[in-house]
């Protein structure tokens, strides 16, 4: 039997993401690592030159780097009736959730499950907000790239202070190291201050990672209010006793000030953001994960997403859970922000490849996953050899990475996490040979 060190992946477009897509492009995987990207001659070439077996896989589609779900909870897999219909807010919302979480689930299984929808779909690193300890190894093992973020809320000053810090630290030392761990303090109202001050030197001090839903409801919003005293000096106890107070203070403006934000967080949603909160996030470093599909289930506004490409803030995807979301296809999010961007009037036509680029390298970004001898979210050498091809047709560059922007909800056709093939479609396994 012969042994092919190198595979050869060709397809009838390449997005590497960064660099200029690829018309007849592929590229070549060792082990794990990407070891050659561009035009099909130019690799094939090279390869020729190694002297080196080649097993050729090829396909007629799309070939992009693993998907990146920048906001999930995969432990939610198994309540999907809470997303049968919609809401309206946050609030309305919860009273929906809460009394299907609390009949018990086994969220290991569910967990699991979720990140088997994952990987099915072209999805191969994640942002995974784990709130019972038997979902923490989702990740783990499905062979998924990400972190696992151990989800912090409803402690008060004193709790905190007493018991609370201890338990949050046990519980973060206690989740599986990889593929990584941080925590997610849950939202700015959820939680008092001296938690949401602290929980950033908590995760800062190990080189973890923090991620909050942030700009998710209408009481974070920023409004204008009488000049005073800053709130900073009012003693108050966290951000509704602010807003009890009568302060307008935005709630992206309120945990910046306690440090929250920075390039090793990122935020979920981002819907109610101003210019000046938007301006904040790209000052700090901090991407934004959008979840318009949760959003409208939710019965929130759409996030402005036009605003940010034009601004040019760091964005990525995510699919949030199904007790929120029809699916944990990224691609279907991608196909909403297509729609919400051109309906807020942008009209360029790289919109495509930026939500592209967004469900991809900005997602392994938003993790800090890019950097490293680890690195993903996009197709160069030496990167990890994380891939989802598409069955859509091509043509042009630009009618292609629209038309999978806009339809490739359904049609992934293989992914390979780490140089493995991890999931073929039918059509895949017949055309190419190539089999998970
Ligand atoms: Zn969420």
């Amino acid at each position: 039997m012969t042994t092919f060190p190198v595979t050869l992946y060709s397809a009838a477009l390449v997005l590497p993401v960064t660099a200029p897509p690829i018309l007849d492009g592929a590229i070549a995987v060792r082990g794990e690592k990407i070891l050659h990207v561009g035009e099909r001659a130019w690799v094939e070439r090279s390869l020729a030159e190694r002297g080196v077996p080649v097993n050729h896989v090829h396909w007629d589609g799309v070939l992009t780097p693993g998907l990146v779900n920048a906001h999930t909870h995969l432990q939610y897999t198994g309540m999907a009736e809470v997303a049968q219909r919609t809401y309206q807010g946050f609030e309305d919302w919860i009273t929906g959730f809460n009394p299907v979480y609390q009949r018990g689930h086994d969220w290991g299984a569910d967990a699991a499950a979720g990140a088997a929808m994952l990987v099915a779909t072209g999805t191969t690193a994640a942002a995974d907000i784990v709130t019972d300890p038997e979902a923490a190894h989702a990740l783990h093992d499905a062979g998924l790239r990400g972190i696992a973020y151990w989800e912090v809320m409803d402690w008060t000053n004193a709790d905190w202070s007493a018991h609370g810090r201890a338990e949050v630290e046990a519980a973060l030392d206690s989740l599986p190291d990889r593929p990584g761990t941080g925590l997610s303090p849950h939202a700015p109202y959820s939680l008092e201050i001296v938690p949401l001050l602290e929980i950033p030197d908590i995760v800062r001090e190990r080189g973890r990672r923090i991620h909050i839903h942030l700009g998710e409801s209408g009481i974070e919003r920023e409004f204008a209010h009488e000049p005073r005293e800053p709130w900073q000096t009012q003693g108050l106890g966290g951000f509704v006793e602010l807003r009890q107070a009568g302060f307008g203070t935005s709630a992206t403006d309120y945990v910046d000030h306690l440090g929250v934000l920075g390039p090793d967080c990122h935020v979920a949603h981002g819907v109610y953001m101003s210019e000046r909160d938007r301006a904040i996030l790209r000052a700090r470093g901090t991407t934004v994960a959008l979840c318009p599909r949760s959003n409208h289930i939710i019965g929130l506004d759409n996030p402005p997403v036009a605003a940010y490409l034009r601004e040019g803030s760091p964005i990525a995807v995510g699919t949030d859970s199904l007790s929120s979301s029809p699916s944990l296809d990224l691609m279907g999010e991608v196909k909403e922000l297509m729609r919400i961007a051109r309906a807020q009037g942008y009209s360029g036509d790289d919109l495509a490849e930026r939500l592209l680029t967004a469900a991809t390298l900005g997602g392994a970004h938003a993790m800090g996953i890019d950097e490293g001898p680890h690195r993903t979210g996009y197709l160069a050498v030496g990167a990890r050899a994380d891939l989802a091809f598409f069955d859509v047709p091509v043509t042009t560059i630009t009618e292609t990475l629209t038309t999978l922007a806009e339809a490739g909800d359904g049609h992934a056709a293989a992914t390979i996490m780490g140089g493995r093939v991890r999931h073929t479609s039918a059509r895949f396994a017949e055309q190419t040979g190539a089999a998970a």
